[in-house]
């Protein structure tokens, strides 16, 4: 199993974000994070990614625990978080060097590896332009690089597609699909558009922190009763802010 969340709950204060999440998630395959603003989406990330620590539950990634061996688990995690972090006055590879010696990587290797990640998003071009004369397409592109950078099995990605244009979205989304069939890559893709999520999809539901239907997406349609993902989001979620 590439996730194992079993009987997650997280408070902040008095406010309950995540109630009693369990799900799993097998290796190699493009599962949609599908909830509305608020569901708790960003704060299962803050826990996958040990940013909060677990109050109550446990999690699991590559099989190991995320409590009792963390740096193993943060060798098996790539993320793309919300808000880019990268810094625009750098150029591409200066931000993918930095961070490759974050990760005990430098010289030719560190160079070999930026490289070829770079190449895997169709940005090897870039590689000496700064960030800042790069579309927000592209810039999504280099994170992306940057979190394949130490190899990990498991892709995280929060919101991806955050202030990109209809087309570059789509792009985005068919590259992440691309880059899970071809390297057998687990990516967990965090999202309140129903256009980024396909039928055959493992999509996990998220309603104010409850885990309301979880699945492959058309299975999950048949099974409450709907045609479409559109209609069973607006059902579950009572059609707050769920965009098609
Ligand atoms: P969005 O799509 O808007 O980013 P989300 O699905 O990522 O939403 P979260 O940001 O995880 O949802 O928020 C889940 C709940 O927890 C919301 O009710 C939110 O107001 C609350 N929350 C999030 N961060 C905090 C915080 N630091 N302190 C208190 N409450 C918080």
């Amino acid at each position: 199993m590439s996730i194992q969340v079993s009987s997650v709950s997280f408070n902040y204060g008095p406010r309950k974000a995540l109630d009693n999440l369990s799900f799993v998630l097998q290796p190699g395959g493009f599962n949609a994070l599908l909830g509305p603003n608020g569901a708790g989406k960003s704060t299962l990330f803050a826990l996958l990614t040990r940013l909060y620590a677990v109050q109550q539950g446990e999690i699991n990634i590559c099989g190991h625990s995320i409590r009792q061996h963390p740096t193993d688990v943060m060798q098996k995690l790539g993320v793309v978080f919300q808000q880019s972090t990268l810094d625009l006055d750098l150029t591409v590879g200066q931000n993918l060097k930095y961070h490759a010696s974050l990760h005990g990587l430098s010289g030719r290797a560190a160079q070999q590896r930026i490289e070829s990640e770079l190449q895997r998003m169709e940005m090897g071009e870039r590689i000496h332009d700064k960030v800042r004369s790069l579309n927000g397409g592209h810039r999504r592109r280099v994170e992306i690089a940057r979190a394949l950078m130490h190899n990990p099995s498991v892709l995280l990605l929060d919101e991806p597609t955050v202030g990109l244009d209809p087309h570059t979205r789509l792009k985005l989304n068919q590259h992440v699909r691309k880059l899970c069939e071809q390297h057998c890559l687990t990516v967990l893709w965090a999202t309140h558009l129903i256009e980024e999520v396909q039928p055959d999809d493992k999509v996990l539901l998220l309603h104010k922190g409850e885990l309301k239907a979880q699945g492959q997406g058309s299975a999950i349609c048949a099974a409450h009763g709907h045609e479409s993902l559109i209609d069973l989001f607006h059902h579950l979620t009572a059609g707050k802010e769920v965009c098609a």
